[in-house]
């Protein structure tokens, strides 16, 4: 049997789940060449969050971070988590900006592409996968895996199916919350072997402490890679530690070897990098904790929410609310709670606690519900669909969402040359996601925006009196909140629906 290899995560989900996205490349570089030289099968250095940190917090241009990587370790191939249609975003791109994106990427030095849909909806990767096999590089299509009655093996076999047919070269299990469990992912590796034939990668966390346990079963049932940090952003709410993870395999016909003075020279010096995160690290992300097995809601999520909670004087709520999350989910066709899912359901959760169920329902909620996400993974429920058709006079959209864009590129180069911003396709993709940070990053020759509010996830409501468009271009008649994702800005119009 071969040795299981071992992605290694702690350039990109490692620092974004345990100190808010905020590694610079600077403290990245020293480690790239060691990193480099250690035999993991690929570095995940970029995508996620990284995008949106780089341009807002830390003044970087994250083009320029891919090629200095690729530069300092130019042996491992570099991973990059891509959201489907909506890129490193939460709207939906045309495709013409998503094929801009995905080129200007591999040119600038991007092997893997993992590309996952926050409702599974495979229509969702197509352009992107077909835009990565036409670069000639890597597409590892993801399963974003979660727990509801429609989420079951045999429908994630079909979906690992579904994204063989469309040309995926691997399949990811991307269990972004920790909850697999080892059985489930001892049965699920092995059906996806059996029925998909594709190389598989298990990525998960350490949330609530199942993340090296399922590993071990993974390996057990033949996956062929899993993915691993570096502590101190290792373990909690990032992956499980290499060395723990090697530990545990000690022995196993199937384990991976690794230079243990190598392992902690990187140890030591990313310890040294996390003092010096401090103000973003926490210790409710350090600490296994098993509420998220009793919510399965993300990690991240939870602490969200608290803050949210506060922020809406409803911290007395909280059980309420993450009570609310699974009635949301169902209603919603137990779409999985992702990047942008995630926030929409937990948004929509506290508006039925605080307004009472379904009385308003949040732009993103409405629009989840008519289609305009994707197919969710299980029926709308009728009577919330036909409060949102009624109250915004539209209809399920069941093509392919991003059938109904036009094409964006000409347009947005035309805004970049308006705005005496370069035209090449690096800063117009970056410009159609960030256009505020990416005129403040160029015209500020660097220097970092001022940052946005701490809290990852803000709601707040603002009086309606100036009314803007709502996302689907429709004016936004009721309440309007400015909601705040990551630091993103997102506009939000609530309507009243009886
Ligand atoms: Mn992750």
């Amino acid at each position: 049997m071969q040795p299981v290899t071992f992605n290694n995560t702690v350039l990109r989900d490692g620092h974004q789940s345990l100190a808010a996205t905020r590694m610079s490349t600077a403290q990245m570089l020293p480690a790239a060449p060691i990193l480099d030289e250690m035999g993991f099968s690929g570095l995940e250095t970029w995508g996620g969050a990284t995008i949106d940190s780089c341009l807002r917090y830390l003044g970087e241009n994250p083009f320029d971070r891919l090629r200095a990587l690729k530069k300092a370790a130019p042996r491992t191939p570099q991973i990059m988590l891509l959201r489907g249609q909506n890129i490193v975003q939460y709207a939906s791109f045309a495709d013409d900006v998503v094929e801009a994106f995905v080129r200007a990427n591999a040119a600038a030095g991007q092997d893997v592409f993992r590309i996952f849909d926050a409702l599974n909806d495979v229509r969702n990767l197509a352009t992107a996968v077909k835009t990565v096999l036409a670069c000639g590089k890597h597409a590892r299509g993801e399963i974003c895996y979660t727990i509801s009655p429609v989420h079951t093996v045999e429908a994630f076999v079909e979906l690992g199916v579904e994204l063989q047919k469309m040309g995926c070269q691997s399949i990811g299990i991307k269990d972004m919350s920790g909850i697999i469990s080892p059985m489930v992912a001892f049965e699920l590796v092995k059906e996806l072997k059996r029925r998909v034939g594709l190389p598989i990668t298990l990525h998960t966390h350490d949330t609530a402490g199942l993340g090296a346990a399922s590993y071990l079963a993974a390996i057990d049932a033949g996956v062929d890679a899993v993915e691993t940090s570096i502590a101190p952003f290792a373990n909690g709410t990032g992956q499980p530690d290499t060395v723990r993870m090697l530990a545990l395999l000690k022995g196993h016909p199937r384990s991976p070897q690794f230079d243990p003075d190598k392992l902690q020279e990187l140890r030591v010096y990313f310890e040294d990098v996390y003092k010096q995160l401090g103000k973003f690290t926490s210790p409710a992300n350090e600490r296994v904790d098993s509420d998220i097995l009793i919510f399965q809601v993300p990690g991240g999520m939870l602490s969200n929410f608290r803050t949210q909670l506060a922020e809406q004087g409803m911290s007395d709520k909280f059980d309420q609310v993450v009570r609310e999350i699974p009635v949301v989910r169902e209603a919603l066709g137990w779409i999985p709670l992702v990047t942008p899912t995630s926030q929409i359901v937990g948004t929509q959760a506290m508006m039925n606690v605080k307004f009472g169920r379904w009385k308003m329902i949040c732009q993103p909620a409405q629009d989840i519900a008519l289609g305009k996400y994707g197919k969710a993974p299980g029926p709308i429920n009728p009577e919330v669909l036909a409060q949102v058709e009624k109250q915004s006079g539209q209809k399920t959209v069941t093509e392919r969402p991003a059938n109904l864009l036009a094409p964006a590129m000409d347009g947005l180069r035309k805004q970049c040359a308006d705005k005496g911003l370069p035209t090449d396709d690096e800063t117009v993709v970056l410009y159609a996601m960030f256009p505020q940070q990416v005129e403040a990053l160029i015209k500020g020759g660097g220097t970092p925006p001022a940052p946005a509010p701490a809290a990852p996830v803000t709601v707040r409501s603002t009086p309606a009196e100036a009314p803007k468009a709502s996302p689907s271009g429709t004016p936004a008649a009721g309440k309007h909140l400015v909601l705040s994702i990551n630091g993103g800005r997102y506009d939000v119009t609530v309507e009243k629906l009886d």
